[in-house]
C-alpha cells in the first residue's frame, strides 16, 4: 500500500486539470461543448485528439493504446513516453517522496541503466538523452520478456538553468532523428541511410559504418520533423519482424514519399518472430552480407490501405443490398401485374441481368441508373395500385 506521503503526491498530480497541462504545453485545441478537439500532439491529423474537461480525460482515436490510462497522469506518460513516477513529478513539479519501507523495495526488481543514447543537433550538441533501463532482481539476474531484457526508457534534457544537471522531460526540445550529424553527412555523400526501430539497432549499423537513424520513443512516434531531415536521402527501411515493425516502416515511408531520393525495404532473411537486425547480427550477419541484401532490396510499395479496404467492402455490401432490393421490387411489381393484368415494360429480367453484369466495372453508373429505376418503379407501383 502506498505510504500517505506518496498517496498525497499522486493525488496532487491527479488534481492538475488536464486543460491546464494542455495549455502549459502550448497545445491548441478547439472548444466543442465540454470537449476540446484538435490534431494529436503525437500523430497529427485534424481532429483525432480530444479532451473532456468535465470527465478530465483524453483520447486519440489513432494512437492511444488500451494500456494508456485516460487521466492526466496517463496523458503525461503517453505524451512524454515516461513512467508513472516521472509523469507525477512533471505534473506536481516535485520529485517522488522517499520510500521508508526499504525492505519491501529491495525485493522488487530495480531499474538499472543499460544504455544512454544522445540525440544531437546538426553540429553535435546534445539536445536530449534517452536512457535504456533493464530490471535487475535482488539475486543479480535480469527480468526477461520474450527471451529479451525487459526494458523501459526514460528521456532527459540538459537543464538550461544548471549546467551538468538534467530535467526528466522533453519540453521545448527540438524533434531530431537519432545520429543526425551522420545522417546529414551520408546524404551529402550520396550514401544510404538506414531507418530502424530503436537506438541500439542504429548503433549496431553505425558500428558497421552504415549511417543509421531512428526516432525517440519507438514505433508510432515518428514525426514529420524526423522526415524533414531525410530529404534527398537514399533510405533503407529495416523493419522488425512483426506487424508493429511493418506498420512503423510504412508510417516512416509514407512520410518520405516525394522527399527521399529513394525508398527501399530491407527484409532480413531467417529472422525469428519479433526478430531484428541485432538478432540477425548475433546469428552471424555481417556488413558484407548486409551490403548484398541492400543491393537487392526492393523499392518500398505502399500497402493496400486498411481504410480503403473497409470502404470497398462497405460499398460492395451496399451494392448487394441495392441489387436485392431491385429483385424484391421486381417480384412485387410482377405480383401486382399478375393481380391487375397490367404489363410492365420496366421490371423485366434482362434489365436486372444487365445491371448485375455491369456491377464490377461501372459502379457509379449502376448507382445513378438504379436510383432512377427505383423512383420510377415506385411511381409505377403506385399507379398500378390505384388502377
Ligand atoms: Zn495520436
Amino acid at each position: 500500500m502506498p505510504e500517505p506521503e506518496r498517496k498525497a503526491w499522486i493525488g496532487r498530480a491527479r488534481a492538475v486539470p488536464i486543460l491546464g497541462e494542455i495549455a502549459r504545453r502550448g497545445i491548441k485545441l478547439k472548444r466543442v461543448g465540454a470537449e476540446r478537439i484538435g490534431p494529436c500532439p503525437l500523430c497529427g491529423g485534424r481532429d483525432r485528439f480530444s479532451i473532456h474537461t468535465k470527465k478530465q480525460c483524453w483520447n486519440c482515436r489513432q494512437c492511444k493504446k488500451e494500456s494508456d490510462t485516460g487521466d492526466v497522469i496517463g496523458f503525461v506518460q503517453w505524451l512524454d513516453n515516461c513512467d508513472f513516477n516521472t509523469a507525477c513529478a512533471t505534473l506536481t513539479g516535485e520529485p517522488p517522496p522517499k520510500k521508508a519501507n526499504s525492505k519491501h523495495r529491495s525485493a522488487a526488481p530495480k531499474q538499472v541503466t543499460a544504455g544512454e543514447y544522445s540525440y544531437c543537433d546538426e553540429v553535435g550538441n546534445v539536445l536530449f538523452v534517452v536512457e535504456r533501463h533493464h530490471y535487475q532482481n535482488a539475486d543479480g539476474t535480469f527480468v526477461l520478456k520474450d527471451g529479451k531484457y525487459e526494458k523501459a526508457f526514460k528521456q532527459k534534457r540538459p537543464d538550461p538553468d544548471c549546467k551538468g544537471k538534467w530535467v526528466s522531460n522533453l519540453e521545448g526540445v527540438r524533434v531530431v532523428p537519432y545520429r543526425l550529424p551522420e545522417v546529414i553527412a551520408a546524404i551529402a555523400n550520396g550514401q544510404p541511410v538506414a531507418v530502424v526501430e530503436g537506438e541500439g539497432k542504429a548503433d549496431l549499423l553505425a558500428s558497421w559504418k552504415l549511417a543509421a537513424t531512428t526516432n525517440a520513443g519507438g514505433a508510432k512516434r515518428w514525426k514529420r520533423e524526423h522526415a524533414a531531415f531525410l530529404k534527398n536521402a537514399d533510405v533503407i527501411l529495416v523493419p522488425d519482424n512483426d506487424d508493429a515493425g511493418w506498420e512503423h516502416i510504412n508510417v516512416v515511408a509514407a512520410s518520405l514519399i516525394g522527399a527521399a531520393a529513394r525508398l527501399r525495404v530491407l527484409v532480413l532473411p531467417g529472422l525469428p518472430p519479433k526478430g531484428d537486425v541485432v538478432d540477425w547480427a548475433k546469428a552471424g550477419g555481417t556488413r558484407e552480407a548486409l551490403d548484398g541484401l541492400i543491393s537487392n532490396a526492393p523499392d518500398w510499395m505502399p500497402p493496400l490501405d486498411g481504410i480503403a479496404k473497409r470502404k470497398k467492402a462497405a460499398a460492395k455490401q451496399s451494392e448487394d443490398e441495392l441489387l436485392d432490393a431491385l429483385v424484391r421490387m421486381r417480384r412485387a411489381s410482377r405480383a401486382a401485374e399478375s393481380a391487375s393484368g397490367w404489363q410492365s415494360n420496366w421490371a423485366s429480367t434482362p434489365r436486372i441481368l444487365t445491371l448485375k453484369s455491369k456491377r464490377v466495372r461501372s459502379r457509379p453508373k449502376l448507382r445513378r441508373c438504379s436510383m432512377a429505376g427505383g423512383s420510377s418503379s415506385r411511381g409505377r407501383s403506385r399507379s398500378t395500385a390505384t388502377h
